[in-house]
């Protein structure tokens, strides 16, 4: 028989009989959406938690990442990166923007500063970057570049809930950060989303914008959409909050092992912590050398799965081979080469808060042969 299946990610769920007497309390209120109690709870909670000034909840993390661009004007072009999850392009297509890949950095993913100025055009307006597997990006560097040229940033935090540098939160940087709440990631609210920015108009621009432009009764100031989040999914993450330190302190955990496991595995690396940052844990991506491995990461990866142990090739395909994007000239190969073979050597182990000994075992073994 087989074992069970030991998949990427498990939701972190609050105890349900927590939850309980607030479903019963929204009952009791019956206001279910629109700027209700959880929802300006939540707000506050998470920017304390967050260490942020300003936060709007959305239902999704892609609809804050296609409001911020709405809310900033943003047009023309966008320099992006192609290592990420589609939706960061996508969030440029819906409005209307080009988006300019530049390649990334071998050692983090993340883009990588030195090819940017040489995608600026006289249609440039912003930067938009990905701090993926959760790992801060050179915030500094891309901002000297944006203010150099009159650029704005924003950046897709949907990996980096909780991360700081220097005990900064690295959410703070850029002039718009977003972040996803989606099951899947380190904190969820089943499905959500969230909209930083640093002062109070720019946040009720945006909480007009979600709301379909309306400012009030009747004036809409604004093309909006319904990006609302409700208070069923307000209440759920507010009380998830209490519990998100020790799933990161137990993905730490599975961090360690696997790093002390694989350290002298030929052909396997894995992305280390960096000084000064506390880390989410939010993705333990390996990346296999065929030649040096002897096996090639797609056999690697199907090896794993017959014996039950279901890692993700995040993020292969890269988006700029996807049929919208290939026709771009920054879609070009040679242009992205190192994303390339990131995308083709890459594989997500499974990592989250409920992983117990036998299966960190398992996923070790499905790996050291
Ligand atoms: C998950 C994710 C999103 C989209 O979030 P949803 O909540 O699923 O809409 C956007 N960008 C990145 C990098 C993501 O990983």
């Amino acid at each position: 028989m087989m074992n069970k299946v030991i998949t990427v990610t498990s939701p972190l769920l609050p105890p349900l009989e927590e939850f309980t007497p607030c479903l019963e309390d929204i009952w009791k209120r019956k206001w279910l959406t629109n700027n209700g109690y959880y929802h300006q709870e939540l707000e506050k909670a998470l920017c304390e938690y967050l260490k942020v000034p300003y936060i709007s909840l959305f239902t999704n993390g892609t609809l804050p990442l296609i409001c911020a661009l709405q809310a900033m004007r943003i047009t023309g072009e966008v320099i992006t990166t192609p290592y990420s999850f589609v939706a960061t392009t996508h969030a440029l297509w819906w409005n209307g923007i080009k988006p300019v890949f530049v390649d990334v950095d071998p050692l983090t993913g993340n883009m990588d500063p030195e090819k940017i100025e040489a995608a600026i055009t006289p249609k440039t307006t912003a930067i938009m970057p990905v701090h993926v597997y959760g790992r801060p990006c050179d915030t500094k560097r891309i901002q000297e570049i944006a203010d150099t040229y009159g650029l704005k940033v924003i950046y897709d935090a949907a990996h980096a809930f909780g991360v700081e540098k220097d005990g900064v939160s690295i959410i703070n940087a850029g002039d718009m950060a977003t972040l996803s709440f989606h099951a899947t990631k380190v904190y969820n609210t089943i499905e959500g989303g969230a909209l930083v920015c640093h002062d109070a108009q720019t946040k009720q621009r945006i909480d007009y914008i979600k709301n379909f432009g309306f400012a009030n009764e009747t004036t809409v100031v604004a093309p909006g959409i319904n990006g609302k989040m409700d208070e069923l999914r307000s209440a759920y993450g507010l009380l998830s909050l209490k519990y998100v330190d020790e799933a990161i302190e137990k993905r730490h955990q599975v961090a360690i092992r696997y790093r002390e496991a694989l350290k002298d595995v030929r052909g396997i690396r894995y992305l280390d912590d960096s000084s000064g940052v506390k880390h989410n844990y939010s993705y333990f991506p390996i990346f296999v050398s065929e030649r040096e491995y002897g096996m090639s990461r797609n056999a690697l990866y199907e090896k794993m799965k017959s014996v039950g142990v279901y890692g993700r090739r995040y993020f292969y395909p890269l988006i700029s081979t996807f049929s919208t994007y290939k026709g771009l000239e920054s879609s070009r190969e040679e242009n992205l080469l190192i994303a390339h073979k990131m995308a083709d050597e890459v594989i997500c182990l499974p990592i989250h808060h409920d992983l117990g000994e036998t299966d960190i075992e398992r996923v070790l073994i499905s790996i050291l042969k």
